[in-house]
């Protein structure tokens, strides 16, 4: 169920969006980052941890959107956490009374009746500049930066070489600006830059949705998502595999964002 892609770091692989929830395991414990998403999948997780003798002793979400948000109560009570921003966007959202009604119209239909929704979001921030998670396992640095989300986190498991990029540099998914932020395009090519830092420290690429890609996939996918931001910054016609045509079974509504995020930023200037 769990599949090693470093040692000590396993993920899960689910069936909506290809999302990876990631395991970092400790001597006696696990830290889960982006949990998963459907109910059965996450009691999986929590039944497959258990077995190895590694409870979850620690959460982590990578940004304030409901598919990284989510948590299971046979995880247990473990801390969980995001940055600061990540935190309080959560908390901005679920000030509306009517958050969790929000929340499932926004689900895809086929999964809604599983994505168990009360522990949503019951993230602690951590304080702005934090520079690791704060667990008894390998050093996990925060990579915090301005795009797609506010408070947007990667994570690099230093010891192993892994990168857990949350919603950037996926193989199936544009990159997504946060439309909502100061500068979307600058930010989003600064956050392509910070990856670019750390690329001669990373041997595993696992984004939050698509494939698991080693060094030169990391490379690959910084090149390819500047020449997409900078493309729609200059207004100039894309030409992207994840655009199509031809469209990919169950992926055409990419072509969709990318056509809102066109006139989004065609309005804001
Ligand atoms: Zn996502």
């Amino acid at each position: 169920m769990l599949k090693q892609v470093a040692q000590g770091v396993l993920i899960h692989e689910s069936e909506f969006l290809q999302s990876n929830a990631v395991v970092v395991l400790a001597g006696a414990g696990a830290l889960l980052i982006d949990a998963g998403i459907t109910g059965s999948e996450m009691t999986a997780i929590a039944d497959d941890l258990r077995e190895r003798g590694h409870p979850v002793v620690a959460g982590f979400s990578t940004h304030p959107h409901w598919d990284h948000l989510l948590w299971h109560p046979n995880f247990g009570a473990a801390p969980r956490y995001g940055t600061a921003r990540c935190a309080a966007s959560v908390r901005e959202q679920q000030s509306d009374p009517d958050w969790q009604a929000r929340e499932v119209e926004e689900l895809p239909p086929e999964i809604a009746d599983d994505v168990p929704l009360d522990l949503l979001g019951r993230i602690a921030g951590l304080p702005p500049e934090t520079a690791q998670i704060p667990w008894d396992g390998p050093r996990v640095r925060i990579l915090e930066h301005q795009a797609h989300a506010p408070g947007h986190a990667a994570l690099l498991i230093e010891e192993r070489g892994v990168l857990v990029a949350g919603d950037m540099l996926s193989d199936v998914l544009i990159p997504m600006l946060d439309l909502h932020a100061g500068d979307p395009i600058e930010d989003y090519l600064e956050a392509l830059q910070l990856f670019e830092g750390v690329a001669g420290e990373v041997a595993v690429l696992v984004p939050g949705h698509g494939s698991i890609g080693g060094a030169d996939q990391l490379r690959a996918r910084i090149d390819q998502d500047r020449a997409y931001v900078q493309t729609l910054r200059d207004a100039r016609v894309v030409s992207d595999p994840r655009i199509g045509p031809p469209a990919r079974d169950g992926w055409e509504w990419v072509a969709d964002v990318h056509e809102g995020q066109l006139q989004g930023l065609a309005q804001r200037s």
